[in-house]
């Protein structure tokens, strides 16, 4: 059995608290690795690593920090192929999906190229009489950050590559489900020139986490994961001083107008709502049909294409749209909250609960679900599934399917199909949920813009990548100084003002 390590001061360290969880291949239901669960001390060691380290990183010109990130951006490239599959292996989704979960973080790597320009201070020239005044963007020193199982290259990467260009160190705590990304990226940083202590790796639960979070060097925190470890995170996060940042769980809904290219909003359910088997923070979970004649249309659309997905082991290449879920407890909650779904009466439109794969008889496969006539007030509609289940709800009127994207208490990702663009720019201007689609289901912006979003899917001020990374991972200090022309006798005593 493989044991997987930790990644401390340039080295693989093997975990030392005795304290595993087991990596399963999903595709197979067998345990593959071991992934060791740090203890306090482990964590205190890397944190001494990074404190030792940091100064030094901080003090190298941004643009000398910037050609790491260029030459780690090569390095991702060289081994694309490398990393997909042992992300594959790990989560079960398929190998072109694999490859999006990196290239989307590659993006943001290349963004902090930018470092050099985006660290830029202000300078204000003569501010009063010899008086000049500027500002520093500094490094907040060892950051630290806790990231889920979904995306586990690209979310790492939203996280430390601009904190490390900023000058900080970095201390990934990945989820214990699929770790071996994450370590491979943090040698990928090395060999493309961040020092030792600068990228580590401490694999562990809740213990490596509250480890972190009561940790008095480490500056900040970031968290994406569900929503109620983000709020226990960012509660005890910002009650030990921290700066903190934490993304959580999401019901994104999809309005469908009766304007809708119904082949298109189709088609774009099917992938939004069952790509990576509907484990994604911006999966479609609810499709919002306004009017019985929309949802009838629709549905007679989408029904055919859900039943005809394509489910299977990423090891059978292009010829699978969806993979395993990642762990048998996390398929046994989405066949609990199917069930919930008949028990309150919606109507199982696509039944995927019989799926069988041959061969694969023991891994974490669900079957296609499509639910029809879902109401506010039940479980499926309520709670996050993360799971191949998508809901349709039936309203009248545009302004019902608006209140209820707005009523849910998630805030993540929404979007609406429609030809009409005073619908859909309403639409935009008034939802109050941070990313949204006008005729595009997954709305996740581009690196140069930012990530994040509303309501109970976010705890926090600054949303992930783009300009708001750089302001959560340096500190501004604003200097202002006086070069006298001549002595100046005696002392200022009311405050000075600007004449
Ligand atoms: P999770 O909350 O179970 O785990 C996330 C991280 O928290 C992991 O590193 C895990 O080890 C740690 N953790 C788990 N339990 C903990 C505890 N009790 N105390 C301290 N730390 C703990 O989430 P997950 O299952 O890995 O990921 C799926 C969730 O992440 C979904 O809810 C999804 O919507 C959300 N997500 C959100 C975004 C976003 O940007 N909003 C992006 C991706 C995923």
């Amino acid at each position: 059995m493989q044991e997987l390590t930790h990644y401390i001061n340039g080295a693989h360290v093997k975990g030392t608290s005795g304290r595993f969880a087991d990596i399963y291949n999903p595709a197979t239901g067998e345990v593959q690795a071991k992934c060791p669960l740090a203890s306090t001390s482990e964590l205190e060691t890397a944190v001494a690593a990074a404190q030792a380290a940091q100064p030094a990183w901080a003090a190298v010109n941004p643009q000398r920090r910037a050609r790491v990130m260029m030459k780690f951006v090569d390095l991702l490239n060289r081994d694309m192929d490398k990393l997909a599959e042992a992300l594959s292996r790990e989560h079960g989704k398929t190998l072109p999906d694999a490859k999006g979960d990196v290239i989307r973080g590659l993006e943001v790597v290349e963004y902090c190229i930018g470092a050099p320009q985006l660290l830029k201070g202000e300078f204000t020239d003569s501010a009063g009489p010899g008086i000049d005044m500027y500002s520093m963007k500094q490094a907040l020193g060892v950051t630290a950050g806790i990231t889920p199982f979904n995306f586990p290259a690209m979310i790492p990467m939203w996280m430390f590559a601009p904190a490390i260009v900023c000058g900080n160190a970095f201390i990934l705590k990945p989820s214990e489900r699929d770790p071996s990304v994450p370590l491979m990226l943090a040698e990928l940083m090395e060999e493309a020139g961040a020092p030792k202590g600068i990228l580590q790796v401490v694999n562990g639960d809740k213990e490596a986490v509250d480890a972190i979070l009561q940790n008095e060097v480490i500056q900040s925190v970031g968290f994406v994961g569900s929503t109620p470890i983000a709020a226990y995170i960012y509660a005890e996060g910002c009650a030990n001083g921290k700066r903190v940042q934490c993304f959580g769980g999401a019901k994104n809904h999809m309005i469908i107008m009766p304007d809708a290219d119904m082949n298109q909003a189709a088609d774009a359910l099917v992938g939004a709502g069952y790509g990576a088997a509907g484990e994604r923070c911006m999966a479609i979970s609810v499709a919002v049909a306004v009017g019985d004649g929309t949802a009838d249309r629709l549905l007679e659309k989408l029904v055919p294409k859900v039943e005809t997905l394509k489910v299977g082991p990423y090891t059978s290449g292009d010829d699978v749209d969806y993979g395993p879920v990642v762990t048998a407890a996390a398929k046994a909650n989405i066949e609990r909250l199917v069930q919930t779904g008949l028990d309150q009466g919606a109507t199982l439109a696509v039944d995927g609960r019989d799926f069988k794969l041959q061969g694969y008889e023991d891994g974490f496969f669900v079957g296609p679900h499509l639910f029809d006539n879902v109401t506010p007030d039940m479980d499926i509609y309520k709670h996050e599934i993360f799971g191949p289940v998508l809901s349709t709800v039936r309203v009248n009127t545009y302004e019902d399917g608006l209140k209820l994207a707005m009523d849910h208490e998630y805030g993540n990702g929404t979007a609406i199909f429609t030809r009409d663009g005073d619908t859909a720019r309403d639409f935009a201007n008034r939802v109050n949920v941070g990313m949204v689609g006008v005729n595009v289901p997954i709305p996740v912006p581009l690196a140069y813009h930012t990530f994040g979003g509303w309501k109970k899917s976010v705890f926090g001020d600054l949303n992930q990548h783009g300009p708001d990374a750089f302001k959560f991972y340096t500190r501004t200090k604003t200097v202002t100084s006086r070069w006298p022309s001549g002595l100046k006798e005696g002392g200022e005593f009311s405050i000075p003002v600007m004449e």
